[in-house]
């Protein structure tokens, strides 16, 4: 007899084991244990199987929630991990870094009735990882090939989505990236503690067993034209991301030890990958001992506050100019960085770098900040409050202010290629495709900095698109041949 669900009413909400915050300190390892498969049914079952489910409404690629949740419940895994992997390609990845807070479980019925929300991002990695250990997961077989080719320049989640989709149709697909390992920021940007590298690795592994191809430092642009890979393949994807590190003009900018996040971030992760990181090994991007300041609120400075304790800083300041209510990141991560002794000064923006007197930063000067009224897009404007001055002593300070799309006509050769006044990639919605033909793209480079999940969403549509391309240019090319 399948257990009943709506068990929120006797079961309370439980997340896998967390490791302690002292003991998590010292390495990068992911910071959940797994689920049970008795806990993991039992958490399941605490889903009240809504009519409208809130959840599967606000997650970017409508995971089929509820109906994952009851085949858990009922120990069939194997389904379960069916109907999740229809809707995701990663859903093991997406489990573990989407800020369920903000989408799935931030809107859960039963969160919103006060009960706890189901934990829905660690059932799903629960399933996924599952998945994997008994080799459920297999390489897509496209049933035959279709002779046609696609081009995806971008190996990070949204490449790699459309990679698996359109291989899965029969194309051969090609990704080319200027890294020498595929994942994007899933490698190079977002640090283990969130998601371990073997993780990702492993899906560019079944990827390249489903047959598709990858050419990485390869930079395009630099190593070939965009106009050679439209020449190449019958279609190009555009999934490169966005990488000009947002920065600001305060006196003492130009100081020696004031570097941007993804600096940072990166050679953190290519030292835990055995790469050797000449800036890193001479202390440059090395908290070790170091009093930390990082600016910014987002998931990037909240990778970067992580990793600062993990290496050993002396101290972790994060300074934001909003309130907590008002950050971008998740606040999942927010609490995860307090708990391992992060301090976080609100309302605060720096008005300058202090310098050593040999050349290096020494001290943030700040401003107190407060909240006016609402602009345009809703949210209050911060202003500085007068006299409110305050110093923060730091050895290093990293800039986490975000990113914009470094300049793609110019990157790639392509002047004609048209983009936004933010310089995003401008697309046709209905289409995805751009002003040029044969020409896709997706992901942030097109949304601007924004999540894995809707990524993985936009290499899925993508993919659906440029078939839809393909075959017409195909049938079109042979009833003109036929005439
Ligand atoms: C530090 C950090 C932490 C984050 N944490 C989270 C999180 O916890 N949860 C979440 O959902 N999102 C998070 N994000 C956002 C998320 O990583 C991105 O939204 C997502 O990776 C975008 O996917 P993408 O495929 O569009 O681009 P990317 O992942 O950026 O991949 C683009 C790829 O294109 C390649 N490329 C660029 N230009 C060229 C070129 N000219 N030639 C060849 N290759 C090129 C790059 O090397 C890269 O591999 C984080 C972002 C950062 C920076
Ligand atoms: S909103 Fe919550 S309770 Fe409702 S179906 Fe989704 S997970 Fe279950």
């Amino acid at each position: 007899m399948p257990p009943a669900m709506l068990k929120f009413v006797t079961v309370a909400k439980r997340m896998p084991d967390k490791r302690e915050a002292a003991r998590r300190r010292r390495d990068f390892a992911e910071i959940y244990a797994d689920y049970d498969p008795a806990l993991a049914a039992e958490q399941s079952a605490r889903c009240s199987q809504c009519g409208i489910p809130f959840c599967q409404i606000h997650c970017p690629v409508h995971n089929n929630i509820p109906d994952w949740l009851k085949l858990t419940a009922e120990g069939r895994l194997e389904e379960a991990y069916e109907l999740s992997s229809a809707t995701n390609n990663f859903p093991e990845i997406c489990g573990r870094i989407c800020p369920q807070d903000r989408l799935c479980e931030g809107n859960c019925v039963i969160e919103q009735a006060g009960h706890g929300t189901v934990t829905i991002g660690a059932v799903e990695k629960f399933i996924t990882d599952t998945a994997w250990e008994r080799g459920w997961v297999k390489p897509v077989r496209p049933r035959r090939e279709l002779g046609r080719s696609v081009g995806i320049v971008g190996g990070g989640p949204g490449g790699l989505a459309a990679a698996e989709q359109l291989r899965a149709k029969g194309y051969r697909v090609r990704v080319y990236d200027r890294h020498d390992r595929i994942g994007g920021l899933l490698i190079y940007g977002i640090p283990n503690f969130k998601l371990e590298k073997t993780v990702v690795q492993r899906r560019t592994d079944l990827l390249a067993a489903a047959g598709v191809e990858f050419a990485a430092n390869v930079e395009v642009g630099r190593d070939v034209g965009l106009d050679e890979l439209r020449r190449r393949h019958d279609a190009v994807l555009l999934a490169s991301g966005v990488y000009k590190a947002r920065d600001f003009a305060v006196p003492g900018i130009g100081l020696g030890n004031i570097v941007p996040a993804l600096d940072y971030l990166v050679a953190s992760n290519r030292t835990g990958l055995g790469d050797r990181v000449p800036a890193y090994e001479d202390g440059r991007l090395d908290a070790t001992g170091k009093r930390v300041v990082v600016i910014g609120g987002g998931d990037t400075a909240m990778d970067c506050v992580r990793t600062a304790v993990r290496q050993g800083a002396k101290s972790v300041t994060c300074l934001y100019r909003r309130d907590r209510a008002n950050m971008p990141g998740s606040m999942r991560e927010v609490a995860h960085a307090e708990e391992e002794g992060v301090e976080f000064v609100w309302l605060a923006a720096p008005e300058a770098f202090l310098d050593d007197g040999a050349g290096a930063v020494a001290g943030v000067r700040a401003a107190r900040i407060h909240l006016g009224v609402p602009d345009a897009s809703g949210r209050q404007t911060p202003r500085p409050i007068e006299g409110s001055h305050f110093t923060v002593p730091a050895d290093l300070a990293i800039k986490a202010l975000g990113f914009d799309p470094e300049d793609l006509p110019v990157l790639f050769g392509a002047p004609e290629l048209a983009v936004t006044r933010w310089g995003t990639v401008k697309i046709d919605r209905k289409t995805m495709m751009t002003n040029l033909d044969g020409v896709f793209a997706a992901g942030d480079i097109v949304r601007g900095a924004s999540l894995v999940v809707w990524a993985i969403r936009d290499g899925r549509d993508a993919a659906e698109r440029i078939h839809r391309h393909v075959t017409a240019k195909t049938a079109a090319t042979t009833a003109v041949a036929a005439e």
